[in-house]
């Protein structure tokens, strides 16, 4: 379905990026992997599905490392006609303890950078078709979009933010072939989350398997993980000529959580 089609994934390396990645190389999609830590795991799963695959080690956290990533993924590939900004931290502080250096780097990554790949994305994709424009914005919020969390003050200012920066994109591009729409996890078990369960086993003397089981049963009625393979085939419908009228929306694939 996405053959010929660019896909840039920031914050890939792991986790959800990775398997929204994934997802859409199945569907032919070449792919701009971003983030940090090893590079060579994800790219080999990658690379067996068939599409090529570049990599760019932007920080998301600086405006000339993002425009030097938009530039280097149009000179890898033309143009990106997928953007997923995924790329998020976590800080965990009641809001009198936390530290102003977190709050600016949680903004920083998992708002602002969004609204600078988004704005260097945005004139190729409404050039594209011939001037009618295509092109899919797909912005990893959180349920933390929707509702809030005590002790989670950056995040969950940043994840309502990134569901407001979605709203205008599709408002400002409602006219033409560019949709951008928000995806809103809950939990999923990646390494953001890891930290948090062994935070809990190590204040509260529990297992691994016994933090796990209480942080869902605080705020997931399903009592389960949602998997990043799952959330990659939400972007792949997005991506699908059946959302081409899908524009705006924040949807949650949270277990329940939102709808208590
Ligand atoms: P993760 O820690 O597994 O992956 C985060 C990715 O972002 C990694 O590739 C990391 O290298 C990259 N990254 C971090 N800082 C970066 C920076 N400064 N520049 C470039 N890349 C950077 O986390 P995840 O759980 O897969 O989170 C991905 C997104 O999903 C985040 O935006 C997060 O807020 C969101 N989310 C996660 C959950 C969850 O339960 N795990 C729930 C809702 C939303």
């Amino acid at each position: 379905m996405l053959k010929g089609k660019t896909a840039l994934v920031t914050g890939s390396t792991s986790g959800i990026g990775l398997g929204i990645a994934k997802a859409l190389a199945r569907q032919g999609a070449n792919i701009v992997l971003n983030g940090f830590g090893d590079i060579e795991g994800p790219k080999a799963e990658i690379a067996p599905l068939g599409v090529k695959v570049a990599y760019h080690g932007a920080d998301m956290s600086k405006a000339a490392d993002i425009e030097d990533m938009m530039k280097y993924a149009a000179a890898q590939f033309g143009r990106v006609d997928i953007l997923v900004n995924n790329a998020g931290i976590q800080h965990v502080a009641r809001i009198e303890d936390f530290p102003v250096e977190r709050w600016d780097a949680v903004l920083a990554i998992n708002l602002t950078s969004a609204f600078h790949t988004t704005r260097l994305a945005l004139p190729a994709m409404r050039a594209a078709d011939n001037g009618k424009g295509w092109g899919r914005i797909i912005n990893v919020a959180s349920v933390h979009g929707l509702v809030a969390s005590a002790e989670k003050s950056a995040y969950v200012a940043a994840k309502h933010g990134i569901v407001g920066l979605t709203k205008v994109t599709a408002l400002e591009n409602a006219t033409s072939g560019v949709t951008c729409n928000a995806i809103c996890p809950g939990w999923v078990l990646t390494p953001l989350v890891q930290k948090q369960v062994d935070a809990k086993a190590a204040a509260l003397g529990l297992s691994n398997e016994e933090a796990k089981k209480l942080l869902l049963g605080e705020k997931e009625p399903s009592l389960q993980f949602t998997t990043p393979d799952e959330l990659g085939e939400l972007a792949v419908f997005f991506c699908s000529p059946a959302a081409n009228n899908v524009r705006g929306v924040a949807w949650n694939m949270d277990g329940g959580w939102a709808a208590q």
